[in-house]
């Protein structure tokens, strides 16, 4: 049997923020989502070790996330303390144990297994990857000391996970304690004991979120790694609103003069419809009888206008750009294409785009079905969404 701790103890302070960089969003997903996703295809359990502060927000988000059967264990004073916190959690058929830092949530599924057969071949085993900077040394912090430094074949940067055999890293730890040692991490109180650490080949990707400009170096990471699946998303709507007397008739945000309006719990704009339910059907966010339900106060007799310019917002906040749309009215009378470069101009405007990034077209059904009976008109309409960045981090 195999359990992971994930150490997501941190305050964040390097990356700028008061939040837990447990939570912080790269992709889509929070890093420590991330992280327990690819260790819970490894582990038959995972322990999380949080600041107590942390740890309802975290709950609820992994939850939120299907991650159901994760334990909880309190942060220590240190990284050395906060493994041993998890170590008690573990059960006693627990065989190996995987130790990774919430802070590298670009971890893969391959790096994973590789750390762990090492570990299960050698009792202990970490990610590490190559140097490549050459390492001058320097005792102010402005000069180089010396004109060789040290021979960088001989290092190798040591990343997370970690893997060790539970009884191995018990002793290790409870070694280090009673010497008084605090190591800078586990691998460091294995070799401790005389026990040799095998080294596995991470990643350059797999780095540490530490301080703001790694958290770009991630999403680009990522973007590279996933976005060519959901950078441009296409949204469909379709609506249709009942021809009444003593209505006005509007259609993309338009007034037009006819003797019939469209009836509804809004301004009935059959096309703003078909557009806004496109926006949010591309971006993922439902429709617009999710966002203004029809047994609403608020929104009987509302422009639709209006309505568009709450969807461009909300769209907005999460980082998705409307990259053209194309609008087509179904309607039998009156004839329509006088207004369309009104309904275009107003539109583009209401959604900060350009005229030719919304069209809107008029058709009739030749007498066929309900519009060529002119008991009302329908709309239907297309877009493109651009993923343009990532939501911002929030407090
Ligand atoms: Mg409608």
């Amino acid at each position: 049997m195999t359990y992971a701790i994930l150490l997501a103890g941190g305050n964040g302070e390097r990356m700028g923020g008061s939040v837990s960089k447990a939570l912080l969003s790269l992709g889509g997903l929070p890093a420590v989502v991330r992280c327990a996703r690819v260790l819970s295809s490894f582990a038959d359990g995972v322990i999380l070790v949080t600041r107590p502060q942390d740890t309802e927000v975290i709950h609820k988000t992994l939850l939120e996330h299907g991650l159901r059967d994760v334990l909880y264990a309190p942060a220590g004073e240190d990284r050395q303390a906060s493994v041993r916190n998890g170590l008690t959690l573990l059960p006693s058929a627990c065989e190996t144990v995987l130790i990774h830092d919430c802070a590298r949530a670009l971890v893969t599924e391959s790096i994973v297994k590789r750390v762990l057969d090492a570990a299960l071949h050698h009792d202990a085993a970490i990610a590490s990857f190559p140097v490549t900077d050459t390492l001058k040394e320097t005792e102010d912090g402005k000069t180089i000391r010396l004109d060789a430094g040290p021979d960088r074949s001989k290092y190798r940067a040591a990343q997370t996970p970690q893997g060790f055999s539970t009884k191995l890293l018990q002793r290790a730890h409870d070694n280090a304690e009673a010497l008084g040692i605090r190591g800078t991490d586990d691998a460091e109180l294995v070799a401790l004991l005389g026990v040799p650490v095998q080294l596995v080949t991470g990643s350059r990707e797999n780095i540490k979120l530490t301080v703001p400009e790694d958290l770009r170096m991630a999403r680009g990471i990522l973007y590279a790694r996933e976005a060519p699946f959901n950078a441009i998303r296409v949204g469909h709507g379709y609506d249709v609103h009942r021809l009444v007397k003593e209505r006005p008739l509007i259609l993309g945000g338009v007034t037009i003069p006819h003797p019939f309006g469209l009836f509804g719990h809004s301004d009935a704009d059959a096309a703003l419809h078909a557009l806004m339910d496109a926006m949010l059907g591309a971006a993922g966010l439902g429709d617009i009888g999710l966002h203004f339900p029809d047994s609403d106060t608020a929104y009987e007799g509302i422009s639709s206008s209006k309505l568009l310019s709450t969807v461009k917002r909300l769209l907005g906040e999460q980082g998705w750009k409307l990259l053209n749309a194309d609008i087509t009215i179904v309607a039998e009378q009156p004839k329509l294409a006088p207004y369309i470069p009104e309904m275009r101009r107003n539109i583009s405007n209401l959604l900060s785009v350009l005229y030719y990034d919304v069209n809107v077209k008029a058709t009739t059904t030749e007498t066929l079905g309900f519009e060529g009976a002119c008991e009302g008109i329908s709309a239907t309409a297309v877009c493109t969404l651009m993923y343009l960045k990532e939501k911002e981090v929030t407090e």
